[in-house]
């Protein structure tokens, strides 16, 4: 029923509700965020509401999954907004952890993907997917859900998320959703929020660039170098875009493909100013714009 959500922001008074949730043999579903909610966000938490007896959303701005330059103290915030919007959607609890509750001073335990981590976004953010692994380890334990909702928006991360959740038997259930994408393709994200209206046009390279790449792919381009020109070329059209990187990897390795035949995902992280923006599109299936 709408109107009936809880807030919690202790760990132990999650914990209870979540075992009381097992005792009556309730299926959770989770949505993980880091706040200032849109609409790609509450796409996970709608199917989460259709595919479970009960929702779970977090917010919780993870500070081991920034590194020293970057964005943690002006990440956006909107509590007042989430919460509104959280409770319009119909779910059951929204958790919003202090910091000190979840990292005590003396936290020394992390955890680590040898390869996949250090791939892609890993490059130029060594520790970003060890602050993601840890801090996704430490919600489904205290959560403890049947069902984890992630975007394809993250792909990485949501393959991070996939292969930790295989190789330490964790007992939560991942699940990929697609990328929900403004009316002109650039995909929802929170730091959207920090471009310039004259940047937020130039952001659209990013989608244009994946959508050049399927072309290429229809027309059974075998050659990556052929994308990557062809995508890098539409990005640096742009005045203010940086490219951090653009590649053209398989889906479940991340590793770059020497051919494409098949399988592939076109991926990339493009900074626009001081903006890093990432995106990335599936080469193996039919065309859709929710991808
Ligand atoms: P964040 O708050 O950015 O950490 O994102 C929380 C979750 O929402 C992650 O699983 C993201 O992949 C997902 N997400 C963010 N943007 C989108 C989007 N445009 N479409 C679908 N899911 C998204």
């Amino acid at each position: 029923m709408v109107g009936s959500m809880d807030t919690i922001t202790s760990v132990r008074e999650m914990i209870e509700w979540s075992r009381f949730q097992i005792s009556c043999r309730k299926d959770t579903g989770f949505v993980p965020t880091m706040g200032y909610l849109h609409d790609g966000h509450l796409s996970l938490v709608n199917r989460a509401r259709s595919e479970n007896d009960s929702v779970v959303v977090s917010v919780f701005v993870n500070p081991t999954q920034f590194g020293p330059n970057e964005d943690l103290s002006v990440y956006p915030r909107d509590p007042d907004g989430d919460s509104a919007k959280l409770e319009a959607a119909g779910i059951d609890v929204l958790f919003v952890p202090e910091a000190g509750e979840l990292y005590s001073p003396s936290h020394e335990t992390f955890v680590e993907l040898e390869r996949l981590s250090r791939h892609l976004c890993g490059k130029s953010r060594p520790l970003h997917f060890r602050g993601v692994a840890t801090i996704v380890l430490k919600l489904f334990n205290i959560v403890l859900p049947t069902n984890a909702y992630f975007g394809s928006k993250d792909y990485q991360q949501l393959q991070v998320i996939k292969n930790m959740v295989r190789d330490l038997n964790v007992n939560t259930m991942v699940i990929g959703c697609p990328t929900i994408r403004e009316h002109d393709g650039l995909a929802m994200s929170s730091r959207n929020s920090y471009l310039s209206p004259d940047q937020r046009k130039q952001a659209i390279c990013l989608y244009d660039a994946l959508m050049i790449a399927r072309r290429l792919f229809a027309a059974r381009e075998p050659d990556p170098n052929a994308y990557l020109q062809a995508m890098k070329s539409r990005v640096l059209s742009e005045p203010d875009a940086l490219p951090d990187y653009i590649s053209l990897v398989h889906p479940e390795t991340l590793e770059n493909l020497t051919t494409v035949n098949y399988n592939a995902l076109a991926v990339m992280a493009v900074r626009i100013g001081k903006t890093r923006l990432i995106d990335n599109m599936l080469l193996a299936e039919p065309a859709s714009r929710n991808q």
